[in-house]
């Protein structure tokens, strides 16, 4: 493990600073990212994609041009189709890549989009013998012999973790085999293993550059998106959680709860205890409610003693049992040794006339604001039709 860590210090700067195991996690795997950091990963992905296939287009299109005047013309034209159905099925990419947004969705289109450009180049290669190659114009020549490098390189605009860039060269590196493989006999293997080693170590150093783009989205994506005081999602991170696990919710028919909670008579331990209690009791009630919840579960700081809670495939009457769980655990104590209490709202996406996550954040505002109204200090659940207090 310290190998790997130093490795992994090397490729993210080496600034001498000593990485969590967390972010190594993260750094090896996308089974730990935040919410935050997959929808922001796949969207990144995605447009880079989208760009990749624009630039793929022209190159493919240009390369037409390039084919005739240096091949006969019964090679050129079958390098023109093999070119043009490319280019058409890079289009075909960008068109339906355009309305996605998960990182399912990138992953697909990652495949795909290298999936092109391996079958292009093992349509071309057998067409194109080496020694074929050697006796034509440079520029041709020089064009189809870095053509693999081209799609090595790819990887490297894209943020990966380290076990979906092994899995994109695995991908690669087996298609290589199979064109060399697929290669007449009489050639001559020496320059196809000549230019699998070299490819070796060209998707080595982008390898590089693919994880160490994804260690600066960690720690940017993290420092935007945590409030520091309570290491809880910001408000500005919270409505894009919020906003995704709605979409996904609705779309997957899935339950989904979300949890007001405003800390009661807070304005009192400040003014009581001073602002620097007030902190630390912030900061111990949202550790209190994070340890009471799932790790799927989203905890985000509203505002100043108000948190918002996002339960993912969870009715109210689920969401119920947790804050109880939650209460009976506590909030913390107030520097006199009284307990913190809160004033909770819970609704779900079934409640009457939920259309939005606003809709949903609004009701569990107002069940909460029923509950301050009633003596604070207990949780209101929404019914569908009508609601109560439980206590
Ligand atoms: P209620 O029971 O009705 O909710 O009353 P309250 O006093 O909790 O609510 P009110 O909205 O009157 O006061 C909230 C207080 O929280 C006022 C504000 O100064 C304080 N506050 C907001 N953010 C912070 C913070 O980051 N640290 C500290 N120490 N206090 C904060
Ligand atoms: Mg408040
Ligand atoms: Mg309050």
């Amino acid at each position: 493990m310290s190998a790997l860590r130093y490795l992994l210090n090397v490729i993210t700067g080496g600034s001498g600073e000593k990485i969590s195991h967390q972010r190594i996690a993260g750094l090896i795997s996308a089974r730990l990212h935040s919410h935050l950091l997959v929808r922001r990963r796949a969207l990144v992905i995605l447009s880079r994609i989208r760009l990749m296939t624009i630039v793929g287009m022209v190159l493919f299109l240009a390369g037409i041009l390039m084919d005739v005047a240096s091949f006969p013309p019964e090679t050129s034209s079958s390098l023109a189709l093999f070119r043009g159905i490319s280019a058409l099925l890079l289009l075909g990419l960008m068109v339906v890549t355009r309305q996605k947004d998960t990182l399912r969705d990138a992953y697909v289109a990652l495949g795909i989009f290298f999936a092109i450009n391996l079958v292009f180049q093992g349509l071309y290669q057998p067409l194109i013998l080496p020694q074929f190659v050697e006796s034509i114009d440079g520029l041709t020549s020089a064009s189809y012999a870095i053509f693999p490098f081209l799609v090595v390189v790819c990887i490297a605009i894209f943020p990966l973790t380290f076990k979906e860039t092994f899995l994109t060269l695995i991908l690669i590196f087996t298609s290589e085999l199979l064109i060399l493989s697929l290669m007449p006999s009489q050639v001559n293997p020496m320059p196809g293993l000549g230019i699998l080693l070299s490819l070796m170590g060209a998707s080595m150093l982008c390898a590089f550059s693919s994880i160490s783009q994804l260690s600066y989205m960690l720690s940017l994506v993290e420092q935007a998106s945590v409030d520091s005081l309570t290491n809880c999602y910001s408000r500005n991170s919270g409505e894009e959680i919020l906003d995704v696990q709605f979409r996904i919710a609705q779309r997957q028919k899935a339950d989904l709860a979300v949890v007001f909670l405003d800390i009661d008579n807070f304005k009192i331990i400040n003014d009581q205890f001073g602002h620097e209690a007030g902190d630390r009791i912030l900061a111990e009630a949202a550790a209190s409610m994070k340890r009471n919840l799932r790790d799927s579960d989203v905890l985000i700081r509203w505002g100043g003693e108000e948190f918002v809670m996002l339960l993912p495939n969870t009715n109210a009457a689920g969401a119920g049992k947790a804050i109880r769980r939650m209460r009976t655990n506590g909030f913390g104590l107030r520097p006199d040794g009284q307990p913190v209490t809160a004033s909770i709202g819970i609704t779900d996406i079934r409640s009457v006339g939920t259309k939005s996550w606003t809709d949903l954040v609004d009701q569990a505002d107002e069940e909460m604001y029923r509950v301050k109204t009633h003596g604070k200090n207990n949780v209101s659940v929404v019914r569908i039709a009508n609601t109560s207090i439980a206590s």
